[in-house]
């Protein structure tokens, strides 16, 4: 990035705040790209960055992704972000995140936060104590606890919606799938694609999460690296990002890439390499919100309903039916057509924000 203003431009920002105060060290930085469909909502990240200007991009990238995935999953909220530039593992918390919550409360609303990478529940806590924007928090606290097994299911209904278009029914029974990842999410779809009867192959970096698979599931087990070569139907990445790439793309033998991590194609044109395959791509950021669709469903309808939640997540079901709707219109791969359905809805809401 070379230019902050130019890159706003380019991608259609509405503000960029920085935030420090030198007694306690803080630095941070918070993005809003877009408030059409309401507040800029999005986790705060900690991190240690190799320039300012990382950071910059780091936040701004981060909060555009948000809007799209609100915008996306139907969810009546902007895309925001914030980045305090620090090491994950500081001890001095409580003056870190409660500087941080004064500084989000003088945006009056405009923008939410909540956990993300480097931050914990217990720091929304103490954000908690300076202002009510925040969104991520645990059940005495009044948010929605431990998401993870909402983006589990959501992920699942994912998965049942591509098993529909690829081989007419959404059944799970007798489908093999390879989870790579079994961490907060991972160990869930597990649990949950077990319960539906799949077949699964998985690995990890943590043998200890492995075995405890096996133990649990009788599911089979494979070392990390050979995971992309195992025959099946459905490829579930639910670890890192940036794993479909040119070496893993020429190895996978699935019919379906469905996973809850976040930024999964190393580059666009990897989602067009799969498309040439034949591999029918579920987009990470529409198959995996719903964590956050549970999360915020709280806001502005006063608390938490698991059963009111759970049915929102599940609509990720249409919107990947949706997503493949509109790839089959415009004939471009899932991975564009998923921005191209967010992109319509903000435009078409903005017209709706209109009439008074
Ligand atoms: P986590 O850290 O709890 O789990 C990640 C797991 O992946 C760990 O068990 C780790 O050992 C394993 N792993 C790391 N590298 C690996 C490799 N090379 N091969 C195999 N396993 C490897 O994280 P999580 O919360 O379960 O999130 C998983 C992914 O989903 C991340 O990309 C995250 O950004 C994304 N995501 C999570 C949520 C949520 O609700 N937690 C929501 C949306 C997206």
């Amino acid at each position: 990035m070379k230019s902050i203003f130019g890159y706003m431009k380019k991608y259609d920002y509405e503000n960029l705040l920085l935030c420090q105060d030198k007694t306690l060290d803080f630095k941070a930085i918070i993005a809003i790209h877009d408030t059409t469909l309401g507040p800029a909502t999005g986790g705060c990240r900690m991190w240690q960055y190799d320039s300012e200007m990382d950071a910059i991009e780091d936040a701004l990238r981060l909060a555009r992704g948000m809007t799209y995935k609100y915008a996306a999953a139907g969810v009546n909220l902007g895309g925001g972000k914030a980045v305090i530039i620090s090491d994950p593992r500081r001890t001095d918390r409580e003056p870190i995140f409660r500087a941080l919550g004064k500084f989000i409360n003088r945006l009056g609303g405009k923008y939410i936060t909540g956990e993300d990478v480097g931050t914990t529940l217990r720091d929304m806590e103490y954000i908690r104590m300076e202002t009510k924007y925040v969104v991520t928090l645990p059940t005495y606290l009044g948010g929605a606890g431990d998401i993870a097994p909402m983006t589990a299911f959501g992920t699942i209904r994912a998965m049942q919606a591509c098993c529909k278009r690829v081989y007419g029914s959404d059944s799970l029974e007798g489908k093999t799938v390879t989870v790579q990842g079994l961490g907060a999410v991972g160990h869930n779809i597990v649990g949950q694609l077990h319960e539906l009867g799949a077949t699964m192959v998985v690995t990890d970096i943590d043998p200890e999460k492995v075995e405890d698979m096996v133990a649990k599931f009788s599911v089979e087990k494979v070392v990390p690296d050979t995971i992309y070569d195992v025959n099946c139907d459905i490829f579930s990445p639910c670890a890192l990002g940036g794993i479909i790439n040119d070496d893993t793309v020429k190895r996978l033998k699935c019919k379906i890439v469905c996973g809850c991590a976040n930024n999964q194609l190393s580059e666009e044109r990897h989602g067009d390499l799969l498309e040439g395959k034949g591999i029918l791509y579920a987009p990470d950021y529409i198959t995996n919100a719903g964590g956050t669709i549970y999360d915020t469903d709280r806001l502005g309808v006063g608390g938490v309903s698991h059963e009111r939640g759970k049915e929102k997540v599940s609509r990720i079901y249409q919107k990947m039916e949706r997503v493949f709707e509109i790839a089959a219109r415009d004939k471009i791969p899932t991975y564009l057509a998923a921005d191209r359905m967010a992109e319509e809805r903000i435009r078409q809401i903005a017209e709706v924000i209109r009439i008074d």
